[in-house]
């Protein structure tokens, strides 16, 4: 072995370029590597130069830290410095210990003496930069599993990344996007109104806390102008630029109303926008949807053909021809906007089965379609028109937003404000906001500086 790599730290005067400090953090030897493992360095090696150059960094830098004493806050008399006092700080992948000046009072009737940290200087130990990726990890996964991903990511298991942590976390940078959701959003500038916009709300099922009931219903909406929908292939669509609304609060609709209006005015709309929503029947959806009527120029509410097309498939089951055949007319005369005839075709059928549990099952189905008929409408010619009539994109929206995070498999139950707070993160990140909004609501939280 020839030659050795030193990994070294100067600290030098800027104006005369003198070296004041110099330290040799590490000392690697250069040797061929015998396999792809010793190419570069390992995972924990990386880790612990990282801590090593941080502690250079904070070493020089917590000298400097003003902690904003100047008297004796009790007696007012001059204070005299008393050395340093340890302090801990939680970077991204490390845990760091930072000095920081100490006060006494020169009194000697007072005595007074300042006990300063990194959480009473800066308001928090945790580094934003953390604290956001614990977001992220215990909005898209179990509060443990997020523990165990971030403890995966440094190596060590480091005691601020604990699964109660994160979770408390999480839940306070979701209030405080909860509540700046509500806020109006700002009027569409000239030029940025959209004429036309596509609305889609659905439901989904969180695990509750409550012992009466098994779970409750969040709603997601989500708002997107036509332009914006990009074909991946011939079967798969993906929408580039979306708004989205979502609330788990029981509040009879008041939250999603709000945020379902402001995502759609995000995408631009005004008073002169044509809105067409697509929603599976639900009458809470319609609800939250009818309540945009007052602030577009029209709405026009559609049974997604997605929803109506699951269902037949549901009744559909291991049933003899003939009755396949009735039912895939049924569904014909649906796709041409006949609904009238459709019903009727339907009740024909229902009325003609014997077998009581395949008439239940077309009862369900009957109803469906007759609680929603006045959101049945001609999708045979939507299609022809390029319209949309139907919300099947790449990824399904209310599994992407809710149902990968509440699973019922998982032992966690939730409240309406836990699960509203986890949702506004997953909004975010769903709709692609999440980068530039995280570092306000991160820094409330852990600051709580406005
Ligand atoms: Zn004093």
């Amino acid at each position: 072995m020839e030659y050795e790599l030193r990994v070294i730290v100067e600290k030098v005067s800027v104006t005369s370029q003198e070296v004041i400090q110099r330290d040799t953090l590490k000392v690697y030897d250069i040797a061929p590597p015998a396999s792809i493992l010793e190419l570069g360095l390992r995972h924990e090696e990386q880790i612990s130069l990282l801590e090593k150059v941080q502690n250079s960094l904070l070493a020089a830098q917590s000298k400097l830290i003003d902690t904003g004493y100047d008297r004796c806050p009790r007696c007012g008399q001059k204070l005299n410095k008393r050395g340093f006092t340890k302090s801990k700080f939680h970077a991204v992948f490390t845990d760091h210990k930072v000095g920081i000046q100490k006060h006494k009072c020169t009194n000697p009737e007072c005595n007074w003496q300042s006990t300063p940290s990194t959480a009473y200087v800066f308001g928090t130990s945790i580094h934003p930069d953390l604290a956001k990726l614990q977001c992220e990890q215990g909005a898209m996964y179990s509060f443990r599993k997020a523990e165990t991903n971030l403890n995966k990511m440094t190596v060590h298991r480091r005691p601020v990344n604990n699964h109660t942590n994160i979770k408390l976390l999480t839940n306070e940078v979701g209030a405080v996007i909860a509540q700046e959701n509500l806020e109006p959003a700002a009027v569409v500038e000239d030029g940025l109104s959209t004429p036309e916009l596509i609305l889609q709300a659905d439901g989904g099922h969180i695990p509750t806390k409550d012992k009466d009931k098994r779970s409750f219903e969040a709603l997601y909406a989500v708002a997107y102008r036509p332009e914006n929908i990009i074909p991946l292939d011939n079967h798969h669509r993906q929408i580039e630029n979306k708004s989205c609304a979502v609330s788990a609060k029981d509040d009879g609709l008041s939250t999603m109303k709000i945020y379902t209006l402001n995502a759609a005015r995000k995408q631009g709309m005004t008073e002169e926008t044509q809105v067409t929503a697509l929603a599976d029947g639900a009458q809470n959806c319609w609800t939250v949807i009818l309540s945009l009527a007052p602030h577009c120029n029209s709405l026009l509410c559609i049974l997604d053909w997605f929803h109506i097309a699951m269902r037949f498939q549901n009744v559909r089951g291991a049933e003899d021809d003939a009755f396949k055949e009735t039912l895939e007319g049924v569904k014909w005369k649906l796709w041409h906007g006949k609904s009238d005839e459709a019903l009727k075709k339907l009740k024909l059928l229902m009325t003609n089965i014997t077998d009581s549990k395949k008439r239940l099952k077309l009862k369900k189905l009957y109803n469906y379609l007759e609680n929603n008929q006045a959101y049945l409408v001609n999708y045979e010619e939507r299609d022809q028109q390029g319209l949309s009539y139907t919300s099947q994109v790449a990824e399904s929206h209310i599994d992407t937003i809710i149902n990968d995070r509440y699973k019922r498999t998982k032992k966690m139950q939730w409240t309406h404000d836990g699960a509203h707070n986890v949702l506004q993160i997953r909004g975010l990140v769903e709709c692609n906001e999440w980068a530039d909004r995280w570092q306000a609501p991160v820094l409330r939280a852990l600051v709580g500086a406005a």
